[in-house]
């Protein structure tokens, strides 16, 4: 199986004892694939790698989707990549979204995309009507994220894309989220789990998905408790014993 899962809030969370059992689970089992799905730049995800005993992806999509690489070369996943570098207009949407009221520039370093916070003051309204002139879509997460992305890509597109390169089947994979930026990749029909704690919004809008686990509880104890849910993936936990 392959699992993609995002950072915050879902890989990265829940207790010491679910994160300790999961992270064991990964490193002692071969059979398990690893892909990072974030809105974190590659920096900051190495960078994270670095300083813990965290299991070590094969591939690492960050800037929301907008960013595909393999772990151990550092090298970008083609044709994905330049196919996404030719769905940015360039470097004058940061320019042209200077005029919108309220963004708040975030200072990471990116290539293809453009990510704000933003607050009550913002014109989000505004700045939807400047990225579609500019052909790029806006993304919204956990209240605070605003994201600015080639038309068309975003988590979900960019995990179909390097399935497409591994030839990997779809049935094969379990994605988990917890926030709003998470939601293409349910969309596209991946198994699924909405772990514990997760933004209201998202939990609204994929509860009639039959597809996807609402789980109880919060980062790694609900990826655990999807693969236990799903008897596809339950083998999995049943191996380590
Ligand atoms: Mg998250």
């Amino acid at each position: 199986m392959l699992l993609a899962t995002d950072l915050d809030g879902t890989f990265l969370g829940g207790t010491q004892e679910d994160k300790d059992k999961l992270y064991t689970l990964l490193n002692n089992n071969e059979d398990i694939r690893l892909v990072f799905v974030t809105g974190r730049g590659i920096r900051s995800v190495l960078k994270l790698l670095e300083n813990t005993s965290l299991p070590k992806p094969e591939y690492i999509i960050c800037d929301v989707g907008a960013t595909v690489t393999h772990l151990p070369t550092l090298m970008a996943v083609e044709p994905v990549q330049s196919g996404i570098a030719k769905l940015w207009p360039g470097d004058h949407v940061r320019e042209t979204l200077k005029n919108v009221k309220g963004l708040l520039h975030q200072e990471a370093q990116q290539q293809y995309r453009c990510s704000y916070y933003y607050d009550e003051t913002t014109d989000i309204e505004g700045a939807r009507k400047v990225a579609a002139a500019l052909q790029c879509d806006l993304i919204l997460s956990a209240g605070k994220y605003l994201d600015i992305l080639p038309k068309g890509v975003n988590k979900g597109y960019a995990l179909q894309q390097l399935l497409g390169v591994l030839a990997l089947p779809h049935h094969k994979v379990l994605v988990a989220g917890d926030s709003m930026n998470d939601y293409t990749m349910y969309e596209t029909g991946f198994k699924g789990v909405v772990v514990g704690d997760a933004e209201r919004e998202l939990v609204a809008r994929t509860a009639a998905m039959p597809h996807v686990l609402q789980a109880l509880r919060t980062g790694a104890g609900g990826i655990l408790e999807a693969m236990a849910f799903f008897p596809e993936f339950s083998i999995y936990l049943e191996k380590e014993g």
